[in-house]
């Protein structure tokens, strides 16, 4: 009789992860400082490593590592008849290469004191507008993302440890585009912009932008702003033009993003392959 019980318990997990498997679906690549999207349908709560995800009546959820994630993880799915799915994944430690740039201004490898209550500031207003990314609970990021330029080499890699004018620095969190001054920069998915800084000392005009979830994108040294704060963008919308405002040795692009404080590598946002997921959610996960 017990060994029957034990068949039956076994049978039943069995079929309801098949059929439960149906309901959820992840893009993109489990690596080290990569952004991964989800699909899943009468969820109540989603955990990864135990803390919940932010998820709305669509079923898009997202997650990402830091760029020194390691070892074990688990993604859960908790239905809304207390099913589950759990998803344990271990990474495996990234490489990164090592970049040394030599024609930085000294000004902006030492600041000099006269300007160091500005920084101050402008570290505050970050802080500040970063604190309350989370608090959008719309995924504007549907749509998917595109480059923010057309064109350009990837001249910076993300994660790479920075050597500037010979001084160690910390990595480097985001791509460099090498794009002429004036090239028009796009937003690459849709959201609201959280700030539309002018002329700061690192970043020079630079424009944040929060997708929800969690989701924030960072471009830096324009040379023209063309959004200010507060404003929503649409994919594709036309944010700035490049320039080398702040700490830029050249016109380029610098873009950034990260997942809530985790520092997340661009190029994995442009790997996402992802569906049109406003359809996944209609067709495949209909009953
Ligand atoms: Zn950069």
């Amino acid at each position: 009789m017990k060994i029957l019980n034990n068949k039956l318990i076994l049978f039943l997990f069995l079929f309801s992860s098949f059929s439960l498997s149906q309901e959820l679906k992840i893009y993109g690549t489990l690596q080290p400082g990569n952004l991964l999207i989800g699909v899943t349908k009468n969820a109540k709560t989603i955990l990864l490593d135990d803390k919940p995800l932010d998820f709305d009546t669509s079923g898009v959820f997202i997650f990402g590592f830091d760029r020194d994630a390691i070892g074990y993880h688990k993604l859960k799915v908790i239905f809304k008849n207390d099913e589950y799915i759990t998803k344990n994944f271990k990474l495996l430690k990234r490489v990164y290469k090592i970049q040394r740039i030599n024609k930085i201004k000294t000004k902006y490898i030492t600041p000099p004191k006269s300007e160091l209550k500005q920084i101050k500031a402008e570290s505050n207003l970050m802080k500040a507008a970063r604190k309350e990314v989370g608090k959008l609970k719309t995924p504007f990021f549907v749509n998917g993302f595109s480059r923010p330029v057309v064109g350009g080499n990837f001249t910076g890699v993300y994660g790479s440890q920075r050597i500037l004018n010979g001084v160690p620095k910390s990595p480097h969190n985001g791509v460099d585009i090498d794009v002429p001054k004036d090239t028009p920069v796009k937003a690459t998915t849709g959201g609201k912009v959280i700030i539309a800084g002018d002329n700061f000392y690192y970043n020079g005009n630079f424009v944040l932008i929060d997708h929800g979830f969690g989701l924030t994108t960072v471009y830096l040294h324009f040379n023209k702003l063309n959004v200010k704060t507060g404003d929503y963008v649409k994919k594709g919308d036309v944010i700035g033009f490049v320039g080398m405002t702040g700490r830029a040795t050249g016109p380029h692009l610098h873009w950034g993003v990260k997942w809530y404080n985790k520092r997340i590598d661009p190029i994995s946002l442009l790997n996402l392959k992802l569906p049109d997921l406003k359809k996944v959610i209609m067709n495949d996960l209909m009953e």
